[in-house]
């Protein structure tokens, strides 16, 4: 007796797919157990290749393998600089949460892209925060400026009912993977406060344009991460 099943899919564009295999024939082993909802390459969205931060796993099909939703959320976000969705056939090695296209990783959406440290690169990010805390007025505008615009975008995805969550890093340097005992990362972006003196106080963020503090921001969605310093992560729903 032969045993077949058939699976049907719908692309982006709303062309349905079906694919008819027999069972036995060509077996599968899925760390992740069966699931046969399909993966669309996030490389075939117009400009992706802009987009994207890194293209890792290039022998497992490049890491830009997302489920409907997250495809069409990468697709729709233009200013999303991502990477780390999943591979070619799900999983991701080393990345326990990116293995089923539901997950990606994200620059900060500051100005100015991949150009921006600040969007970038943690340990310049940190220093700029410090120097602005010790009273540089230009690195104060800088980070205000940044740290607006960074609260706005992702706000946007916040408010998208496709997205599930976004996690923001706290203690550990992407670079180096050591563990800091402060949450400088967070504190700014959404407490609004920099990083704590010697002496534990954490002094607010105040604007030089306007003399006010930016004050914290706050989402039932936003979420504060041990890991994702460099980057903001983002679930999507199933
Ligand atoms: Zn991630």
């Amino acid at each position: 007796m032969n045993v077949y099943v058939e699976v049907q899919a719908l692309l982006p564009n709303k062309t349905p797919v079906t694919k008819k295999v027999k069972l036995g024939v060509d077996p599968v082993s899925r760390p992740q157990g069966l699931d046969f909802r399909p993966l669309y390459d996030a490389g075939d969205i117009a400009g992706a290749s802009a987009r994207r931060f890194s293209c890792r796993e290039a022998t497992w099909g490049l890491d830009g393998w997302a489920r409907r939703k997250t495809y069409e959320v990468l697709r729709d976000f233009t200013w999303l600089l991502f990477n780390d969705v999943s591979l070619e056939h799900g999983g991701f090695p080393g990345h326990a949460t990116h293995g089923t296209g539901v997950a990606f990783d994200a620059r900060y959406p500051g100005a100015g892209g991949n150009g921006n440290a600040l969007n970038t690169t943690p340990s310049t990010r940190r220093t700029i925060l410090t120097q602005a805390r010790d009273g540089d007025l230009a690195r104060q505008q800088q980070i205000v400026d940044w740290i607006l615009q960074v609260r706005g975008n992702i706000s946007q995805l916040l408010n998208d009912a496709r997205v599930r969550r976004v996690l923001i890093g706290r203690g550990v340097n992407d670079r180096t993977n050591a563990r800091l005992a402060s949450h400088w990362n967070w504190n700014a972006i959404v407490d609004g406060r920099y990083e704590p003196l010697p002496n534990g106080t954490a002094t607010e963020i105040v604007n030089p344009a306007t003399g006010l503090p930016i004050g914290a921001w706050a989402h039932t969605k936003l979420m504060r991460a041990d890991q994702h310093l460099g980057h903001i992560h983002v679930d999507v729903n199933k």
